[in-house]
């Protein structure tokens, strides 16, 4: 699918739409459309419309735009936003404004990016199906009965809608990548440290990347290129070394696709078909597909959960309801206040991993399960480098199953756990990965397809998928996407 980010762009400079015309339209959407989606929890239109008159002015003056100048667009509620309440979904943030930027917003901002609002999530993103969102889950566009996917929920059931043009979304164990995939987007997922994190709320910060949600490939190396760079306020940023957009149309010089059986296990057989058809659209393409294996894979689920908990827990340390947000109402003294504040704050799944990321940090515990974790990082990363030693993509499913019916992922943690299994690796060690749609399952919901690079080759990850998406636009891309749905 061509770039909506360019096409948009285009009816702005050619003066066929004026930039408050373009908000407006999307405002419009969001009155028409969130009360069924609730994608977005806070919609920004005052603040929308004054960036979209600043946008027409430059117009009329005749200067030129970057190109996300005057795209509507959204952030994740855990995207830190000047002025603008930032809850992470949960209860224990309402009323938290915070008073400084995240530095993504301010390199957006500097484009004029229009913001429609800030985008549902599970809370503290803690979750794969948007469902611990103190507001209630997102609902997927294809089919409003299923979940828009997790943690980044909102951002893709907003893009899918048509009710943003691009979303920023983050990714610890896949919030990027998975609602990506049950929405029929491209979600990438940058390397660790390609993109800022100050400014983004923590929830596992040596996992945690921001990234973009978009409608194409294209759209997605723009978004990355405006937000990665190197940044003084984060000690792990090193940036991205040169622009990818440029480069997109190029096709890598020689493409060894690796596939690896692991990823495979336990995966629907109508993803796997879709996955399968992908394999043979490469080979069509004149990639060598190689098939591989990487036992270290089964270490990464248990790797990632105890890892994810313990620094969780000690990052969500800081909500004691004397420095943010909600505050517990009677108490006998300072502990009591902490601890009713922490109850009834937090929502069950963050109680979960606080207890759970405690416990593994305790002293008693430590070696048995943090130490090990982290040495079976180690393993986790070793099985990439020789992985890539043998080849330059992989390719995988993104989820071995399409979106879930509502409903589903709060009956069985563990189960809902499980089904991390395919996007959590990359997180653990460093990885660049995206999703790419690549077919349909018989009750017609998206399946994603996942690629992953070496550390900072985002421009040979995103040309790879530029590749696909060329070669299968019009197959696997409805054309009613393009136009705006009601889900009345
Ligand atoms: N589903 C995973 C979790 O619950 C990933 C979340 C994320 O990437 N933020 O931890």
């Amino acid at each position: 699918m061509s770039s909506i980010i360019g096409t948009l762009g285009a009816l702005l400079r050619e003066k066929k739409v004026s930039c408050k015309e373009l908000t407006k339209a999307y405002l419009d959407g969001i009155d028409r459309d969130n009360g069924v989606l609730n994608a977005y929890v806070r919609v920004t239109g005052e603040q929308a419309l004054k960036t979209a008159a600043e946008v027409d002015r430059k117009i009329a003056a005749g200067e030129a735009l970057s190109p996300l100048e005057g795209i509507p667009m959204t952030l994740k509620d855990n995207i830190s936003t000047r002025g603008i309440e930032t809850t992470c979904c949960s209860k224990i943030l309402q009323g938290y404004t915070p008073i400084y930027d995240a530095t993504v917003w301010q390199m957006l901002q500097k484009q004029n990016a229009v913001l429609l609002g800030k985008t549902n999530m599970d809370e503290f993103a803690m979750g794969s199906s948007c469902e611990t969102s103190c507001y209630g889950g997102a609902a997927n566009p294809f089919d409003t009965g299923h979940v828009a996917g997790g943690s980044s929920g909102g951002g893709a059931s907003a893009v899918g809608g048509n009710l943003a043009a691009y979303a920023l979304g983050s990714d610890t164990g896949g919030s990027i990548r998975q609602p990506a995939s049950f929405c029929g987007l491209v979600g990438l997922k940058p390397t660790y440290g390609a993109v800022s994190r100050f400014g983004l709320i923590a929830y596992a910060s040596s996992l945690d990347q921001i990234g973009p949600i978009c409608k194409s490939v294209e759209d997605a190396a723009v978004v990355f290129d405006a937000i990665s760079g190197q940044d003084p306020m984060d000690s792990t940023s090193v940036g991205h070394k040169d622009p990818v957009s440029p480069q997109l149309a190029q096709k890598p010089e020689q493409l060894a696709i690796g596939v690896v059986k692991e990823y495979f296990k336990g995966v629907d057989p109508q993803v796997e078909a879709a996955i399968q058809n992908a394999i043979r659209t490469y080979e069509k393409l004149g990639a060598k597909v190689v098939p591989l294996s990487m036992p270290a894979i089964s270490y990464a689920l248990p790797v990632y959960y105890i890892l994810a908990c313990a620094e969780a827990s000690s990052n969500l340390g800081r909500y004691d309801g004397i420095r943010y947000g909600y505050h517990a109402d009677h108490y006998n003294g300072i502990h009591e206040m902490i601890c009713k504040t922490r109850s009834e704050g937090f929502g069950p799944e963050v109680q979960r991993r606080i207890l759970l990321g405690s416990y593994v940090l305790s002293a008693g515990y430590y070696d048995a399960y943090y130490k090990k974790a982290q040495n079976l990082r180690g393993a986790v990363k070793k099985g990439f480098d020789e992985t890539f030693a043998q080849c330059d993509v992989i390719l995988a499913p993104t989820v071995p199953m399409t979106a879930f019916p509502k409903g589903f992922a709060g009956q069985d943690q563990v189960q809902t756990y499980q089904t991390d299994i395919c996007t959590v690796p990359v997180n653990i060690a460093g990885l660049p990965a995206l999703s790419i749609p690549c077919g349909y399952d018989q009750k017609g919901l998206p399946v994603g397809m996942q690629l992953i690079a070496n550390r900072f080759e985002e421009t040979k990850l995103l040309q790879t998928a530029y590749l696909f998406e060329r070669e299968m636009a019009g197959e696997i891309y409805r054309k009613e996407e393009w136009g705006c749905r009601t889900y009345a």
